[in-house]
């Protein structure tokens, strides 16, 4: 399917290009010395993660360790709540250890397995990553250090307990506002100083190339089974897809299955509180171009053009920048952007909940939130959710802080 200049025929191979560009975006803008160490991780994955034994003993780990195929579930009840509208969902809730990170995190701890290093480093913020690599290190017996701010910590208790019971070792960072900026810095730093014994382990499709491009294929799993299962269960393609952006890692994964069809897709970006600068994480709707963390894409920036402060009820959204190809996705208008705010998102927890008997995570209810403004808008046709992971992680605070509805 063509799209202005771009064909989707032939865009796996071409996107992004050998440095690691989409359009104008990604890239690698980090230290030299940080580059060899990338440039080793980008041969290694062309040589190693193409290799047919690479790629089916990752099938099978996919098969008899995460449980995969994750399902698709319609949604009877919801669907007829809110009008005409057919609405499913992709359960990677139902992936180990509960949500889409565990897709990549196996594929990035296989590849340093391989590649014969002894340790895979990353940072976490609330911890999410944290976990799904800790679980990776301890299945290919890897070891795992994990930087998170000396704040982030305090705040994620239950995920740094799990860390630890995995057998991670959580490096705590006091520098700054101890948080997930100071938590980045620090791992970095660390990575370039080990380096040959270890690999960093990028935790969405941002970063220095190759991670937007190799957490996007690691994740790909996602839409070319849902693309499948669709057609199985209803004989046709969804007319619309829909996942929430953060760094854009589960899309991604999803709407990489169905670029070259006719299905419209949309990404989904945090309201938070409301528009103004710092009350949200909104990059792609909201921010401009620009360079952090060692890649071009669009940002949020404050008034010196660094990396703005930005706030939103689910913690794995908010993050001030998403992965360069959904800055080209979104420039060549194949995939829309838009925002659900808190309130909605809640709304939709609870709605699913009730209604379904699934327990969304608050980063995928911005997902259910969007879908069901958008099925109320459709006369009739269907809708495909992804729903990143599930919603036990969440229960406390919600809890605390809306109670019950
Ligand atoms: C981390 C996380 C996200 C956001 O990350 P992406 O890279 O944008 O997918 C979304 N949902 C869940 C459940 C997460 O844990």
């Amino acid at each position: 399917m063509k799209y202005g200049e771009i064909d989707f025929e032939t865009y796996f191979k071409n996107y992004p290009n050998k440095d690691g560009y989409f359009g104008k975006y990604g890239g690698s803008y980090i230290p030299d010395d940080l580059k060899a160490a990338m440039n080793e991780i980008t041969e290694a994955y062309f040589t190693i993660c193409k290799s047919s034994k690479f790629i089916s003993e990752l099938r099978r780990i996919r098969k008899e360790f995460q449980g995969r195929p994750t399902p698709i579930s319609y949604l009877e009840r919801l669907s007829s709540k809110v009008g005409n509208v057919q609405l499913y969902v992709k359960r990677e809730d139902l992936n180990h250890t509960g949500a889409h990170k565990l897709n990549h995190c196996m594929g990035e701890a296989l590849l340093a397995k391989y590649m014969g290093k002894k340790k895979i480093i990353a940072e976490t913020g609330a911890g999410q990553h944290g976990v799904a690599l800790a679980t990776a290190a301890a299945y290919f017996g890897l070891e795992c250090d994990i930087y998170m701010g000396a704040v982030d910590i305090k705040k994620q208790a239950p995920n740094v307990a799990r860390m630890k019971i995995l057998g991670a070792n959580v490096v705590e960072v006091t520098d700054g506002l101890q948080t997930l900026k100071e938590a980045v810095d620090a791992a970095f730093a660390a990575y370039l100083k080990e380096y040959k014994d270890c690999i960093y382990c990028i935790g969405s499709v941002v970063g220095p190339h190759p991670f937007p491009m190799m957490v996007r294929d690691f994740q790909s799993v996602v839409g070319i089974e849902a693309r499948e299962q669709f057609i199985d269960m209803t004989g046709g393609l969804p007319d619309a897809v829909v996942a929430c952006v953060g760094g854009g890692s589960n899309s991604m994964g999803l709407f990489s299955g169905f670029l070259n069809d006719p299905v419209e897709i949309y990404g989904v970006e945090p309201l938070g509180r409301g528009s103004k600068l710092g009350d949200h994480a909104a990059s792609l709707t909201y921010g401009s171009e620009g360079v952090m963390h060692g890649f071009n894409s669009i940002m949020l920036k404050d008034e010196n053009g660094d990396p703005a402060p930005v706030y939103s009820v689910a913690s794995g959204l908010d993050y001030p920048s998403s992965g360069p190809e959904h800055a080209f996705l979104r420039d060549i208008g194949r995939v829309k952007y838009d925002v659900v705010d808190d309130e909605e998102t809640i709304d939709a927890f609870f709605t699913l909940s009730r209604l379904e008997g699934i327990i969304p995570a608050i980063e995928s209810s911005h997902a259910v939130a969007y879908a069901m403004k958008l099925a109320k808008k459709m006369d009739t046709g269907s809708i495909l959710i992804n729903l990143s992971g599930r919603g036990d992680k969440d229960m406390d605070y919600i809890i605390e802080k809306y109670g019950i509805r």
